[in-house]
């Protein structure tokens, strides 16, 4: 890969970086990540992503832009209202950066579908909603040895988990919340509220994780969750072990 005059121009001030340099800024022409949810969390991910140059990203959404979203959801403009999130967000994408490969798809994730479309991306991103597709996500994942980054809001509050399954030591979603919630098809930010802001945080510093996965510098949150007080404004850090009778184990023996 050769880059033109132009990327140079683009990626000049990751490029300067020593730490990324050419080789580092091909490494994320060269890499793909599949982002779940085009929402709160959805749109600074892939705000950033595109911008700063991961070559090949792909949108799941099967949902449709309500104007209830546009507090946060902030990839959307009012005139989108009733159009499909990831096919509007990927319009817009590519404005920011036409270097980007991407695809869209407009479904929901679901057991079945999870293989056929997560298997051509490196790593996976999840801004979802709710429980049962972050377990989803959790346990395709770990099977498959890919890395997750997760990311959740509600009212004031956020984390983030990074979870790199190629390492025997990485803990997963399970070893922290073990048991499925209650009603794990519910959407917190519709029932609870959350503060649009909330999902610029943990979006950007999950989008910072998976730029630092891919470039393998500096250290991740894997073993660790990001525990974010919006209010206060603290940020914990808080060791997460894997826990001895979890799924991940008895996955792996
Ligand atoms: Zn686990």
């Amino acid at each position: 890969m050769k880059f033109t005059k132009r990327q140079i121009e683009r990626y000049s001030r990751q490029i300067i970086l020593k730490k990324i340099g050419v080789i580092g800024q091909k490494k994320l022409l060269k890499s793909s990540v599949l982002i779940v949810g085009a929402g709160g969390l959805g749109s600074p991910i892939a705000i950033y992503l595109t911008a700063l140059g991961v070559g090949k990203i792909g949108i799941i959404d099967k949902d449709n832009i309500e104007i209830s979203n546009l507090s946060r959801q902030i990839i959307f403009s009012t005139n989108d209202l009733k159009k499909n999130k990831s096919s509007i967000a990927i319009n817009k994408l590519r404005k920011i950066n036409p270097d980007i490969q991407f695809k869209s798809f407009n479904k929901k994730l679901t057991k079945k579908n999870i293989n056929q479309i997560a298997k051509n991306y490196d790593l996976i991103v999840d801004g979802s909603d709710n429980f049962r597709t972050r377990f989803l996500i959790n346990d395709y994942c770990l099977q498959n040895k890919k890395i997750l980054v997760s990311g959740a809001i509600s009212k004031f509050d956020g984390q983030v988990y990074t979870f790199n399954f190629s390492k025997k030591k990485s803990p997963c979603l399970r070893c922290f919340i073990p048991n499925m919630p209650v009603n794990p098809d519910i959407d917190n930010c519709e029932y609870e509220g959350v503060l649009g802001t909330l999902g610029g945080i943990v979006g950007t510093i999950q989008a910072n994780e998976i730029i630092k996965e891919i470039l393998g510098i500096g250290d991740t949150l894997c073993g660790y969750v990001l525990i974010i007080d919006g209010l206060k404004l603290t940020f914990r850090k808080v060791k997460l072990n894997k826990r001895s009778d979890c799924y991940c184990n008895e996955k792996k023996g």
